[in-house]
């Protein structure tokens, strides 16, 4: 059976994306709806599979099918490949399932060679534009196919600028490049001992080979890495028949996109050239003119072209990112694609979009990435101390955002100061996608050259981080490590800031701030409240975390963790002396100067939350924890409590584990010492009573015991808690409520749920340490070998960030089942990290957890995610 490898764009459609790739399935689409799309053919993501499977060599099949597709469109172009008076030339583009952008490797004017370059020059009467192609042409297929270094080319082109006294390359005359092509040509044959291939066909070939060899180049690995998308799909190619922007002054190229990529404004956007060709809006080497210009300069293009962004918009109902290009007075479009936007934007759009009527609320929920809100939830500068700061320089603003940190001027050198703990800002000339790991590492990125759809522009609004381009006035002297603005210079490990929303650059480090959540983010959370069925709480130890949280959209607090509360300065002395009691007597003298000290903390979180449900956990870490490591601090400590060093030591070195994790600690710790749970439970009651009557909030504290494995050890310490709850009411004559339950952590609790059930009023999945015991993983060493475990594909995520559904997540919906036979309406949440990731959320909210808990700044994430969930 033969199978079909090769799809002319006329046999495609938008629905074709994992077998034509994103890019050929929007162009077939286009050509499909009657815009003016250049003929040409998609060489399917299955070909490339099929081209590694057999050992990185096209099949004869694939081979009959590109030249039976090549013929089509020759006959549709009426040009030949190779024809010396009308040549047929083409571009060949990558285009993967999912936008990669940069990431792989594009050809252009392929087909020419010795004598077609004079056909084209005839056919345009335009011999330097015909030469200038000829010698682009080579240079990429160098780079590209030969894997030749660019410089080599970039050496040959900037000695003839130098000879000639030339500032810029429009300069060179068709005699220039005409010598540039003959030293071109002689790279390629020193380099690869061949000479460059004459053939137009043999140069599609290779060129296609080329492209499916990109898909396993580092960078496109990395961001593949970076962005969760499979390695194993393949990418397709696109062979498109060129149309030219550099034909003269009636010739251009732009991008465009249907909004505004960094609001969402409801306007065109976009930047064109005239005169130019296609890479050169992109790779950011002459800066553009604003879309709107074209207006002046040819108007009947810009209302063609603006027509037409709109019925790209109302056909996919979403933004769009359009290329395209102008031939002579008539406008080709190249590509379109949904547009990458800030989370702003994205929200901006699609509320913008519902009122419009273009989607629905439900469509609108969907579209956006819960993650990306993030972006929104983070910190601008503090406006007082950027008033006070140095403005160096602006550039385009071209991804929102505060950022603040030493400069650096390489991706490695960025890389590995953010090793060594440093804040850092990428400075460069212009970015390119061999820089994306030091883009991702860096806290902002500064380029002196290119426009907002620069390489740096775009994959850092991608990325969500912030990003000044096409900064001109800063001077980057990327070999000496610095730059220089208004005669002061920058040197490496200097600290700069970058506003990403207005493009302003300035000296030193800013305080940061936290943004206001109203308008289009408020709107989107309202209606994502409207459909979600699973709570969301928040994991809050403070009063001011609590606060933030519920600003967020927090509706309790899942998990409050003691712990922290035992940490502070005053108290921490009086800890250590609980720790060290050698009497129970002792001990409770210690707990008795602790308990105000609680119960203040818990006043404080009960009012932040305003009646909201509030679970408080008992103590959970070892108790070693809390004793002092430095030696100076042992011998104070020692003289503290009155006891020799010697013995503090041998009291300290008593209390070490050799597993802590898995050692005295959680419920284990209250069956030892229940004057702790005692006190605990004492604070907690009496704070919720306090709170009650200062306040007037309704407060039903819920009483968490972490780390149950066995029924018995919860019955004991239930009846320890509920004791102290009953005395404290009794003493303060009230009625008010109260919850005990249990977290569930340990993979042996999940599984007789049914008997903790009987006891545990409410369960709470605790599935940081139910991922550490299930996987027998070690949650503190476990990152060392995780990278290795996900680079060999032994595990696809790490079971800490996203729940393992397979494994953990069976306990856990064991856990629910078993507990929910015996008390049918048990109260389930889950308050491991996990309860802040979109796709464990979706799970949670399959297995029916009536709520998930999650650090105060990913509240709106688990909102967001959570209607996802229920649509
Ligand atoms: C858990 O184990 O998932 C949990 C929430 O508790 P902690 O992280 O404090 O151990
Ligand atoms: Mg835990």
């Amino acid at each position: 059976m033969s199978n079909k490898w090769v799809y002319l764009f006329k046999e495609g459609n938008a629905g074709m994306k994992a077998l034509l790739g994103g890019k050929g399935a929007n162009l077939a689409e286009m050509s499909n709806i009657g815009l003016p799309v250049p003929q040409g053919f998609t060489v399917t993501t299955e070909a490339c599979t099929e081209y590694y499977n057999q050992n990185m060599k096209l099949s004869d099949e694939i081979r009959t099918q590109i030249d039976e597709s090549l013929k089509i469109i020759e006959s549709q172009t009426e040009k030949q490949f190779g024809n010396k008076e009308n040549p047929l030339l083409v571009s060949v583009r990558s285009g993967a399932k999912f936008s990669m952008p940069g990431m792989m490797d594009t050809i252009l004017n392929l087909g020419l060679n010795d004598e077609t370059v004079a056909g084209i020059a005839k056919i345009t009467n335009n011999e330097r534009f015909a030469f200038d192609s000829y010698r682009r042409f080579i240079q990429m297929f160098g780079d590209v196919v030969q894997e030749i270094s660019k410089e080599k080319f970039d050496r040959v082109l900037d000695d003839a600028k130098e000879a000639n006294a030339y500032q810029d390359d429009t300069q060179l005359t068709a005699e220039d490049l005409k010598k540039i092509v003959v030293a071109y040509k002689k790279i390629i044959k020193d380099e690869t001992g061949k000479d460059f291939p004459m053939d137009p066909k043999e140069q599609l070939l290779m060129a296609i080979e080329a492209v499916f060899r990109s898909w396993n180049n580092n960078r496109a690995i990395s961001y593949r890495n970076m962005n969760d998308i499979p390695h194993d799909i393949g990418t397709a190619v696109n062979v498109q028949s060129m149309v030219y922007g550099n034909m003269g002054d009636d010739s251009g190229t732009g991008v465009a996109f249907t909004r505004n990529p960094a609001t969402g404004e409801n306007k065109l956007y976009g930047e064109f050239l005239i005169n130019a060709q296609g890479e050169d809006v992109v790779a950011g080497i002459r800066t553009p003119k604003d879309i709107n210009d074209l207006k002046d300069i040819m108007p009947d293009i810009y209302q063609q072209f603006h027509d037409t962004a709109n019925l790209l918009e109302n056909h996919y109902k979403d933004m769009q990112d359009i290329e395209f290009t102008i031939e002579k007075g008539k406008l080709y479009m190249l590509q379109t694609r949904t547009g990458k936007r800030t989370a702003a934007a994205a929200l901006c759009a699609a509320t913008e979009m519902v009122e419009e009527g273009l989607i629905t609320k439900e469509e609108a929920i969907l579209r956006l990435d819960p993650v990306s809100l993030d972006q929104l939830l983070h910190p601008t500068f503090e406006t007082a101390a950027l008033a006070a700061a140095e403005l160096l320089a602006t550039g385009l603003p071209a991804s929102p955002g505060a950022a603040t940190g030493k400069v650096y001027f390489t991706a490695e050198s960025v890389c590995t100061a953010v090793a060594n703990g440093e804040e850092t800002i990428l400075v460069r000339k212009e970015t390119s996608p061999e820089d994306i790991e030091g883009m991702y590492a860096a806290n902002g990125i500064l380029t002196a050259r290119g426009g907002m759809t620069s390489h740096a522009a775009v994959v850092a609004r991608g990325m969500g981080k912030c990003c000044v381009a096409g900064c001109e006035s800063i001077k980057v002297d990327e070999a000496s490590r610095q730059f220089i603005v208004g005669g002061m210079v920058f040197k490496e490990g200097d600290y700069i800031s970058l506003n990403g929303s207005t493009g302003k650059v300035y000296k030193g480090s800013i305080k940061t701030m936290t943004p206001e959540l109203s308008g289009h983010f408020g709107e989107i959370m309202a209606w994502a409240d409207e459909y979600r069925t699973l709570n969301v709480r928040t994991n809050a130890d403070t009063p001011r975390d609590a606060e933030v949280a519920v600003r967020f959209g927090a509706e309790g607090i899942g998990l409050c963790r003691t712990e922290h509360m035992f940490f502070d300065e005053v108290r921490i002395p009086i800890v250590r002396r609980m720790i060290l009691a050698s009497t129970k007597a002792q001990r409770e003298e210690a707990l008795a100067k602790i308990l105000p000290m609680q119960k203040k903390d818990f006043i404080g979180i009960y009012k932040a939350m305003e009646g909201r449900p509030v679970t408080v956990r008992l103590l959970d870490p070892p108790l070693h924890e809390f004793l002092p490591t430095e030696e100076k601090d042992i011998a104070a400590l020692a003289t503290d409590i009155g006891i020799t060093n010697d013995d503090m030591i041998a009291v300290i070195s008593g209390l070490k584990e050799f597993n802590p994790m898995l050692g005295h600690r959680g419920c284990r710790l209250a069956i030892t010492y229940p004057e702790i749970a005692e006190m605990q439970t004492r604070a907690i009651m009496e704070a919720a009573i306090e709170a009650k009557e200062a306040y007037g909030f309704d407060v039903v504290p819920e009483i968490m015991i972490p780390l149950i494995g066995i029924k018995e050890e919860l019955t004991y310490l239930d009846e320890v808690v509920r004791k102290i709850a009953e005395q404290v009411k009794a003493e303060k004559k009230s009625d008010i409520k109260y919850l005990v339950g249990t977290m569930m952590e340990i993979p042996r609790a999940t599984l007789i749920a049914d008997q903790i059930a009987e006891t545990a009023e409410f369960f709470s999945f605790g599935t940081n340490d139910l991922t550490q015991m299930t996987y027998g993983f070690s949650r503190d060493d476990a990152g060392k070998f995780i990278t290795d475990y996900k680079e060999k594909g032994i595990l696809k995520n790490d079971p800490f960030e996203s729940i393992d559904i397979e494994g953990v997540g069976k306990l856990v919906e064991t856990g629910v089942t078993l507990g929910r036979q015996t008390k049918p309406d048990l109260k389930v949440g889950v308050c491991g990290e996990h309860g802040g990731d979109p796709k464990s959320i979706y799970f949670f909210h399959k297995v029916g957890l009536d709520y998930v808990s999650c650090s105060p700044f990913r509240v709106p994430i688990a909102r967001l995610a959570a209607a996802q969930a229920a649509l």
